[in-house]
């Protein structure tokens, strides 16, 4: 199985929600760098895709294990791919660090966003589904995905990063579209919303 590979034929799983154990517990680390690992990969690739998300751990699969995946622009609207397991993230500092205010959603917490300040760079490192040393280097968009996932796989979710006044928003509107998600969503669509 080759990188392309990884990026289509999956399978489309449910999306796990916040709240779930799974979701706020550090994951372990990938120590197997096998098929299965590849396959498991795959079936994100395909779950992101159907879900029409930029990123998505393995704990949103229901999987205590450090991996993610994304598909997502950068700030020069690149799309850039991959699957990164065991992942540390670099944020600037001093001089180089600012922050950007932007709206920020999670296919866990599906239908809600609110905004996040986070910095506008980050460097991702880790190991790919064979075990090969990887960095990604995002600006943008990119950038805060490759946060998000990290953080994912350390049991943070986005709206840990909220403040009280920001997270009460963000519940009433997720509660408001809630009912649009079937509990096994992506794999049944999202239903349309009466004002679709
Ligand atoms: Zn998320």
């Amino acid at each position: 199985m080759g990188d392309d590979d990884l990026r289509q034929g999956g399978k489309v799983l449910p999306i796990t929600r916040w709240g779930e154990p799974v979701m706020h517990e550090q994951t372990r680390p990938v120590t197997e760098f096998d098929d299965e690992l590849r396959q498991l990969a795959r079936d994100m690739f395909a779950t992101m895709r159907a879900a029409q998300g930029v990123g998505l751990a393995a704990t949103q699969v229901g999987l205590d294990l450090a991996l993610f995946v994304f598909e997502c622009p950068d700030d020069d609207n690149k799309i850039h791919h991959g699957a990164i397991c065991n992942p540390t993230v670099t944020l600037p500092t001093g001089k180089e660090r600012n922050l950007e205010a932007s709206e920020e959603g999670c296919l866990s917490f599906p239908g809600a966003y609110e905004s996040l300040a986070r910095p506008d760079k980050a460097t991702c490192t880790g190991v790919d589904v064979w075990g090969e040393p990887v960095t990604v280097e995002g600006a943008g968009f990119l950038a805060r995905c490759l946060q998000h996932e990290t953080d994912h796989l350390n049991g943070t979710v986005f709206g840990d990063r909220l403040s009280s006044r920001s997270r009460r928003k963000l519940d009433e509107r997720q509660a408001a579209v809630a009912h649009l998600y079937p509990a096994d969503w992506p794999v049944s669509p999202r239903k349309a919303a009466a004002d679709d």
